[in-house]
């Protein structure tokens, strides 16, 4: 990549909106449009972390490194040069893509009967909330068409996994959920396996910036867990898709204070709780408070609300979760 490029790279992804993205939060406003902030690159407790968004620069001053979007994205990531290069390009180009997809998905959601008698099945009944969680529906060969029709070229669609090697839609017949730089897709079908994911990392903790705001969180492990929650009025809730989470999520759970209510499966091989108890020791050690909600053997929340758990109940078994 020569320099010109690099430059409309950089131009193209300003170190504010990136940090962002990131769950950089800007704490303190100082001269000329600076600001400063806790350092997402080290154990920071005083907002150490100076950005200069008119020439894109960063510098710490706790842990002493500094530069442009490149170099940020080298140290977030640990990843060498050309790989933070290949993955701010690669950051610039899915964003756009996705968002299209996505639409896309929810204009067809509301042609499929089939997709939302499946929510309702699943207890999801709330326009608002289909709304909040931009659900869609991928129905399978119509994907492709559409998005080659706009320009998108057939090797950039299979790169993203929205298209197969042989050409066909990835995903068909699945529930849509857009999620920060992928889409999950729940199979309506019993005989394809459930959960997909596109090729990529799954992201931070869902609606995370809804939810960090509370002094008390409820973590759960799937979408549609969250959504029941959600539809009941639990707004402080929040899901890492699957027991385990990754550096990023972990750390956004613990960027303040708070306790967390872990609303994990409470599946009859006891991996879900097994998961849960690490994850609470690791809170522990990290300062915050955990708390271990016990459902009924067999269930997970979105089970026990379809089967009849209602909001009142749900509270009783937050206010009995133990540490
Ligand atoms: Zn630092």
């Amino acid at each position: 990549m020569n320099r010109q490029a690099l430059d409309d790279l950089k131009q193209q992804i300003p170190l504010m909106g990136y940090l962002q993205a990131h769950d950089w939060q800007p704490a303190r406003p100082l001269s000329r449009g600076r600001w400063m902030g806790l350092c997402p690159l080290h154990e920071d407790r005083q907002p150490s972390f100076l950005v200069d968004p008119n020439q894109d620069l960063f510098y710490c001053y706790g842990c002493g490194r500094g530069g442009d979007v490149i170099r940020f994205a080298e140290l977030y990531h640990q990843v060498k040069f050309p790989q933070a290069v290949e993955w701010l390009r690669q950051w610039r180009g899915a964003e756009p893509l996705l968002h299209e997809v996505a639409r896309f998905y929810r204009v067809q959601f509301h042609r499929h009967s089939k997709a939302v008698a499946y929510l309702y099945q699943r207890g999801i009944r709330s326009p608002a909330l289909i709304e909040h969680m931009q659900i869609g529906y991928a129905p399978g060969g119509c994907l492709r068409g559409w998005l080659t029709q706009l320009g998108h070229s057939l090797p950039i669609l299979r790169q993203a996994g929205l298209v197969t090697d042989v050409g066909y839609d990835a995903y068909v017949r699945r529930i849509v959920f857009p999620l920060e730089g992928n889409l999950y897709g729940r199979s309506l079908s019993a005989a394809a396996p459930p959960h997909r994911f596109l090729p990529g990392a799954k992201g931070g903790l869902y609606s995370w910036k809804q939810a960090q705001s509370y002094p008390e969180v409820i973590l759960v492990e799937g979408l549609f867990d969250y959504a029941v929650l959600w539809q009941a009025g639990f707004y402080n809730v929040t899901c890492s898709l699957g027991t385990h989470l990754n550096a990023r999520q972990f750390r956004q759970l613990c960027d303040g204070p708070r306790t967390v209510y872990l609303a994990f499966d409470a599946d009859r091989n006891g991996s879900g709780q097994q998961a849960a108890q690490d994850l609470s020791r690791r809170l522990r050690e990290r300062g915050l408070t955990a708390r271990l909600v016990s459902l009924p053997e067999g269930h997970d929340p979105n089970s026990f609300f379809v089967q009849g758990g209602d909001a009142r109940q749900f509270q009783s078994l937050l206010e009995a979760a133990l540490p």
